[in-house]
């Protein structure tokens, strides 16, 4: 019998730290910019799960010190009105960072609200701007979640040049912005998806393995390779036979835990990384818009 056990890697710790850090470099910058960061997020509609998410965010940027411009809209909000809000942040120098809170109701076209965010306050690094500079190895703002489980690989020092790294999911929040980043970081990379024929052999070649698909539990013991390192990105909602809700990961912990060298926890994983990711995106965003202010001012 295997007693080995994986070894957590704590996100939760880890963005703790982050935002000290942070709240440092705010403290360093905000009195030659005169104003702290600011971070609007936009949020339409009353799902209960994305008000949630937006107090958390709020409450993050709070504590480190960035100032919130939340603004919350009727379901019944237009596709213009919501542009012309974008548009108006688009220009409020107070604002670094903006987001609009998904999903959206059915009637407005979320992608093309994302595409009129400024590209240099996209703190969520979904325009197609950002996207771009990603596949072409430039600097820029880059997707939170993707970023956060990089910045958590570093963290544990885990080895990525040369690795088998295989990505499960391609969606364009996650999983294909993951995919590039490991490639960035000098991985050979697989992504693999519904589609994907022979996926335990797929998942069992990785040496890291990083699961973004929705599913609890998708990922089992016999699909990991002894040793490898399992970041669980997937966030899911179950009810257990006592009828109690609670929030699980698309890796099978309990028994991947005995084959995985090192493995994220839900919750406490990647969750609070995404969050700190975006505080950090704000807060690169204020420091490269004031050194821009700046060469103008002296030009
Ligand atoms: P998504 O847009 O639904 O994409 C899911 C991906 O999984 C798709 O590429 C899909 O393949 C693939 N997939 C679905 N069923 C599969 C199967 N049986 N075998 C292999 N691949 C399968 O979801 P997402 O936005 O990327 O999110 C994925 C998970 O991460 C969700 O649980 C979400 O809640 C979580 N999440 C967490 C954070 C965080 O902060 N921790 C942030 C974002 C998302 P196809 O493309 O072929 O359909």
């Amino acid at each position: 019998m295997n007693t080995k056990t994986a070894q957590l890697m704590d996100g939760k710790a880890l963005a703790q730290k982050i935002q000290t850090q942070l709240q440092q470099r705010i403290q360093t910058l905000q009195p030659q910019i005169g104003r702290p960061p600011g971070l609007a997020v936009l949020m339409v509609g009353d799902n209960p799960a994305s008000a949630a998410y937006v107090r958390n965010k709020e409450r993050d940027c709070a504590k480190v010190g960035i100032a919130s411009f939340g603004k919350h809209f009727p379901a019944n909000t237009s596709q213009s009105e919501l542009e012309q809000a974008i548009q108006a942040l688009n220009q409020d120098e107070r604002v670094d960072g903006i987001l609009v809170q998904l999903p959206l109701p059915d009637s407005l076209d979320a992608v093309t609200l994302l595409h009129q965010i400024d590209p240099d306050k996209d703190a969520d690094g979904l325009h197609p701007a950002n996207l771009g500079r990603l596949v072409r190895g430039e600097t820029g703002l880059r997707s939170c979640t993707p970023a956060g489980v990089m910045r958590l690989l570093q963290e544990y020092q885990i080895a990525i040049e040369g690795k088998q790294a295989v990505v499960l999911g391609r969606s364009i929040l996650v999983g294909k912005p993951q995919a590039l980043m490991l490639l960035e970081a000098d991985a050979t990379v697989t992504i693999a998806h519904s589609r994907s024929q022979n996926l335990s052999a797929i998942t069992q070649s990785a040496d890291i393995l990083i699961v973004a698909v929705g599913r609890p539990g998708i990922i089992t013991a016999e699909m990991v390779k002894p040793g490898a390192v399992v970041v669980d990105v997937g966030i899911n909602q179950v009810t257990d036979a006592d009828g109690k809700s609670r929030l699980v990961g698309d890796v099978d912990f309990q028994s991947v835990q005995d084959v995985a060298a090192f493995l994220t926890p839900v919750p406490g994983g990647i969750g609070p990384m995404t969050r700190a990711m975006l505080l950090q995106n704000t807060v690169l965003s204020y420091s490269q818009q004031h050194q821009s202010q700046r060469i103008k001012d002296e030009g």
